[in-house]
């Protein structure tokens, strides 16, 4: 960091908004010590350990400024030369009226600006408590996966049960964070599932069980025999719990009512090709189109190209036979349809399969 007559400010947490401010402060003529704890200590959701990582979306919702509050926002950071908005800017990648930015291009713009820039030194570590009395100046903003050390710390400090952030739109769950123990693909045994009819009415469903089932509770009729009390009786809800399903249920589902329709009429071509072709039709509000794939052994999409408003798009070297394919519709504020398989639209089950519909 260069000589300055001013103490630094110490910024923790390099994420978007660690970022920015370090780099207004820094134009400013400010020393700035900004500490970033990836990648010595990682977060749940971060993957690498560039600054600005975007986790989750990588919209940064509409950049229609005329129309849309978001993309007001973005205006007016820009004519403060925001430096998260110059990286989004170069690396924009086609969205219809959303700004979508390729995130890794994204990240390293940002870093290598902050790198490159005198008053602002770079610290990999975490801030594992709260700061050092002799920190002049600290702006925290460590995000929502602030590190357990420093959460506890500023709930001991401010006195609060618990720190929450808003979370506008639905975020990626990830496999890997799923136990697989409590998830049935299909249906308990002998007992079917509420997700079997979505699966025959051709939607993606599946059930997370929960594995520690009190069937005295449950399945029973309302009685009391031998002393003990059967039945679901509103003195056994855990409101809590019930709360937070509630809550996970309604962002799922202002999610998807956000989102699109999932594309129409969805077809694959390439047999004895290098290559791949997807097609499908266009429908109502979607802003462009997402074509995802994988191997047919992987648990999740790991291969996706933007093909922005087309309806047609051609994979190079990605060879039919050892891929699954499916197209999502993206809207202009970023939000996204399920992924939908060649076929009827929402096909999920093939013919032959246990789950499919009888005819
Ligand atoms: C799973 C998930 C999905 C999300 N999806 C979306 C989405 O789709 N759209 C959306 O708008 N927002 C989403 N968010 C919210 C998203 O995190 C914010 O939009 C944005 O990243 C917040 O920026 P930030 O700078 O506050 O935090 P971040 O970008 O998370 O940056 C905080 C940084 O602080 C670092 N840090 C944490 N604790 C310490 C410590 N003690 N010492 C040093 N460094 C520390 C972290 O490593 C991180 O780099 C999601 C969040 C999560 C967790």
């Amino acid at each position: 960091m260069s000589r300055s007559p001013l103490s630094p400010v110490h910024v923790v947490g390099g994420g978007l908004a660690g970022s920015e401010t370090a780099w207004q402060l820094a134009r400013a003529g400010v020393p700035v010590v900004l500490h970033e704890m990836r990648p010595v200590r990682p977060t749940e959701a971060h993957v690498t350990a560039g600054l600005a990582e975007l986790v989750c979306s990588n919209s940064f919702r509409s950049d229609d400024a005329e129309t849309n509050a978001v993309g007001l926002l973005h205006e007016e950071l820009r004519r403060l030369s925001s430096l998260v908005m110059r990286a989004a800017d170069a690396h924009r990648v086609p969205a219809g009226s959303a700004l979508a930015v390729d995130r890794v291009g994204f990240s390293d713009a940002v870093q290598t600006t902050l790198e490159a820039e005198p008053l602002i030194e770079i610290r990999r570590e975490e801030i594992a408590g709260l700061p050092p009395a002799d920190w002049d100046s600290v702006i925290l903003a460590t995000g929502p996966l602030t590190s357990p050390a420093l959460a506890s710390a500023l709930r001991a400090l401010t006195g609060e049960d618990s720190l929450a952030f808003f979370d506008a739109i639905a975020p990626i769950v990830s496999v890997d964070s799923i136990d697989r123990r409590a998830v049935f693909a299909a249906s308990r045994y002998g007992r079917g599932g509420d997700q079997v009819e979505m699966l025959r009415h051709g939607f993606p469903a599946v059930r997370i069980s929960e594995g520690a089932e009190n069937y005295d509770r449950q399945h029973q009729d309302l009685r009391t025999e031998n002393g003990v009390e059967y039945g679901d009786t509103i003195e056994g809800v855990d409101f809590n719990y019930l709360g937070q399903v509630a809550r996970l249920n309604i962002v799922a589902m202002a999610a998807l009512g956000n989102a699109p329709a999932s594309p129409l009429g969805v077809t694959i071509e390439g047999a004895v090709k290098p290559d791949t072709t997807v097609k499908w039709q266009a429908v109502p509000g979607a802003a462009g189109y997402r074509v995802w794939w994988r191997s047919t052994t992987a648990p999740q999409w790991t291969h996706s190209r933007w093909a922005g408003d087309a309806t047609e798009i051609t994979l190079p070297g990605v060879v039919i036979d050892d891929f699954f394919f499916g197209v999502s519709s993206v809207s202009d504020d970023g939000y996204e349809s399920p992924v939908v398989f060649p076929g009827p639209s929402g096909s999920f089950v093939s013919v032959g399969d246990p789950a499919a519909p009888a005819s």
